[in-house]
C-alpha cells in the first residue's frame, strides 16, 4: 500500500490546493493521502491555519474526501506545534474537528528567557536565536529540544511523532553540532524510550531530501535503529508542501518492513488514561 499521512496545502504553508495534491496523489497511484496542516491552535502564525479557518479546512477535505472516494482514501489531519505554555497536540484541543489522526512536532525551542527560536526556518535565524537567546551554547539548546520532544511524548495524547530530529536539517550544509557526541546520542536515546513507552507512531520523513537540505530522513540511520531496537513503529511521510513531491524519495525507503501502511485510532493501543 502506498500511503502518505503529512501533507500540506495552501490552507497553511503549502503550495498547491488540496485538490491539486488530491489528484497528483491519484496519478502517483497512493492509496491513501492524509492532510495535515500546520496548527497552533487557537494561536495564529504564518505558517499555520488561522484558527477561524480551521473549520473551512476540514470542511473542504471531507468533501474532496467524498468527491474522490472511488479513486483514493483522503484523510483529514493536524500537524500540531508543542510550545510551552502556548499549544500542544493533545486530542482534547483539536476535538471539535474530529481530525482523523494528530502528528505532533516541535518546530520551536523555548529558550531561558521565553523567546522562540525557530528550529527549520532559515540557518540564519538559528544562528541568530542561539546566539542571542542561548547564548551561542548550542548543547544546551539541543538539549531544550531534545526535553520538548520527550515532554510532548509523555504528555500529550496524539498518534504521530513528526520528524523527531528537526534539529538536524541545517547541519549537513551548515554544520553546528557533531551528531555522533555520546551527549548527543544520550538524547536520542532517552527520546527514544520515551517513545517506545507511550505506544506512538514514529514517521520516516522525507521533507529534508525534497527540499535539498539532507540526504537522510528524518529520524536519521542512527536514530531509526534506536527506535526500531525498542520495537516502535513508523509510517512513511513526505511532508510535502507541493503536488510534484508527495512520494519523494519513498523508492528509496518504502521496501523497509516495517513501515505501517494503514492504522485506525482504534487500533493504536494506548495506555489507559488515568
Ligand atoms: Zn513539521
Ligand atoms: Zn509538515
Amino acid at each position: 500500500m502506498k500511503t502518505n499521512y503529512h501533507t500540506h496545502t495552501v490552507w497553511c504553508d503549502g503550495r498547491d490546493t488540496p485538490e491539486a495534491m488530491i489528484l497528483s496523489a491519484i496519478e502517483k497511484g497512493f492509496d491513501v493521502l492524509g492532510f495535515s496542516s500546520h496548527s497552533t491552535y487557537p494561536d495564529d502564525n504564518a505558517c499555520t491555519v488561522p484558527r477561524l479557518k480551521m473549520p473551512g479546512y476540514f470542511t473542504e477535505v471531507r468533501k474532496l474526501a467524498k468527491k474522490y472516494a472511488v479513486q483514493i482514501k483522503v484523510l483529514c489531519g493536524i500537524e500540531a506545534d508543542y510550545i510551552p505554555g502556548a499549544t500542544d497536540p493533545d486530542r482534547s484541543r483539536y476535538a471539535e474537528f474530529k481530525p482523523d489522526y494528530i502528528i505532533g512536532s516541535v518546530h520551536y525551542v523555548i529558550a531561558p528567557d521565553g523567546e522562540r527560536v525557530p528550529v527549520d526556518h532559515t540557518p540564519e535565524l538559528l544562528h541568530e536565536g542561539l546566539s542571542r537567546h542561548f547564548a551561542g551554547d548550542v548543547k544546551a539548546y539541543l538539549q531544550t529540544y531534545f526535553a520538548q520532544e520527550r515532554e510532548m511524548v509523555e504528555r500529550f495524547d496524539f498518534d504521530i511523532l513528526g520528524h523527531p530530529d528537526l534539529c538536524r536539517k541545517f547541519n549537513e550544509k551548515h554544520p553546528y553540532f557533531d551528531e555522533t557526541a555520546d551527549w548527543y546520542l544520550h538524547e536520542l536515546e532517552l527520546l527514544a524510550d520515551a517513545v517506545a513507552k507511550s505506544g506512538k507512531l514514529v514517521e520516516l520523513n522525507t521533507g529534508a531530501i525534497s527540499r535539498g537540505w539532507l540526504n537522510d530522513a528524518y529520524p536519521s540511520a542512527t536514530f531509526r535503529d534506536m527506535l526500531r531496537k525498542r520495537n516502535v513503529r513508523f509510517v512513511l511521510n513526505s511532508d510535502s508542501h507541493a503536488a510534484d513531491t508527495l512520494d519523494c524519495a519513498f523508492d528509496r525507503f518504502a521496501d523497509a518492513e516495517d513501515f505501517v501502511a494503514e492504522f485506525s485510532l482504534t487500533k493504536i493501543s494506548r495506555p489507559p488514561m488515568i
